[in-house]
């Protein structure tokens, strides 16, 4: 592991990294450098939304191809493993259960190291990676989460966070309402794009915290009397400047000069431009990663943990139940 102590002896640091605390089933193998190999499987549910024991079921079920992949690419290539990553939490706990499991049974094969790490932390270490961000203010909305974050005195800080659900729950939860199909996300997206007509929603911002639940409930009353489309853009609209806001005023509270965006949400191209706009105004560099690194992957995972590893943080076995409400504060970030 680490530099060799000849000069040119370096050898490079590899750790496999699994993911699967919601939707997605995703085994990477990364170095210093690169992603070597991901595989990945999805679980979409047959009606509705996520179904956690469902969902567990399908990543038990594609383990062993996905994860067999990853292996297959670091046999082809001679490349040894130095340690084992796995999403520790938050997630869903019969979901983080499956891919415990695993980890510690590819760990304790390999004779290798387990790391556990912090999903959310995962989320914005592969952005810095990916873009070069130094020390942001880190926008992270999922399906699971939405929080507005930045590291000080050796920990991620949680400026704001919603105070029910996620928004990316919110946009799925009323996709589902109007009938349009998990996750609605990219569906209501798509359909913003011919509105006319903006609606009022409700914009509910308390302090440095937000909520959605009351946002998604009103835009499926809206949607009963009015266009589709001009509700989809009005949800967004209302949903996407409340995050401005408290991004905006993290930065300024924080002192920072950089916005990381994070999580499948950041896929949306209006709440990109709104992040923008609001970074130019204040003189703010504005990172994204490229799409694959935004939503729940492997590679974030396997590379937080070969950060970690690199700094001593490993996981013994008898610490390595899963945390299904794990806290990004909790976490010492001592790679920093
Ligand atoms: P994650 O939990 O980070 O994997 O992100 C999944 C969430 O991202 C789901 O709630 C999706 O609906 C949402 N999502 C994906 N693409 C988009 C998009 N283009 N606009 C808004 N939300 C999106
Ligand atoms: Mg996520």
């Amino acid at each position: 592991m680490g530099e060799g102590s000849d000069k040119g002896s370096y050898r490079r640091t590899v750790v496999l990294g699994l993911e699967g605390t919601a939707w997605n089933l995703s085994c990477a193998l990364v170095d210093e450098e690169e992603v070597i190999a991901e595989e990945s499987a999805t679980y979409v549910p047959a009606k509705g939304g996520i179904h956690p024991r469902e969902a567990a079921q399908h990543h038990a079920g594609h383990m062993a191809p996905v994860v067999g992949e990853v292996l297959d690419a670091a046999r082809r290539d001679g490349i040894a493993i130095d340690a084992v990553a796995f999403s520790q939490g938050p997630g869903l706990g019969p979901c983080l259960r499956t891919v415990a499991t695993a980890a510690r049974a590819l760990a304790l094969r390999f004779g290798v190291p387990l790391v556990g790490v912090n999903h959310c932390i995962a989320h914005i270490e592969v952005g810095k990676w990916k873009t070069g961000a130094a020390d942001p203010v880190v926008l992270y909305v999922s399906g699971g989460n939405s929080q507005v974050l930045a590291l000080r005195r050796g920990r991620y800080r949680i400026f704001g966070e919603t105070l029910d659900i996620s928004v990316g729950n919110a946009l799925d939860k009323f996709a589902r309402q109007v009938g349009l199909p998990h996750p609605g996300g990219p569906k209501l997206e798509a359909l913003a794009k011919s509105a006319k007509e903006y609606i009022p929603l409700p914009y509910v911002v308390k302090g440095m915290d937000l909520s959605f639940s009351g946002l998604s409930t009103a835009a499926a009353q809206a949607a009963k009397k009015y266009d589709l489309a001009d509700v989809c853009s009005s949800f967004q609209e209302t949903a996407f400047a409340m995050l401005v806001e408290v991004t905006e005023r993290a930065l300024a509270h924080a002192e920072k000069k950089e916005v990381l965006l994070v999580g499948g949400v950041g896929a949306n191209s209006r709440l990109r431009e709104m992040l923008n706009i609001m970074c130019e105004e204040r003189g703010a560099q504005f990172f994204v990663p490229e799409m694959r690194f935004m939503g729940d992957n492997g590679s974030m995972i396997a590379y937080t943990g070969l950060v970690m590893l690199k700094a001593g943080v490993t996981t013994p076995l008898a610490e390595s139940r899963v945390r299904p409400g794990y806290r990004t504060d909790e976490v010492e970030v001592v790679w920093k």
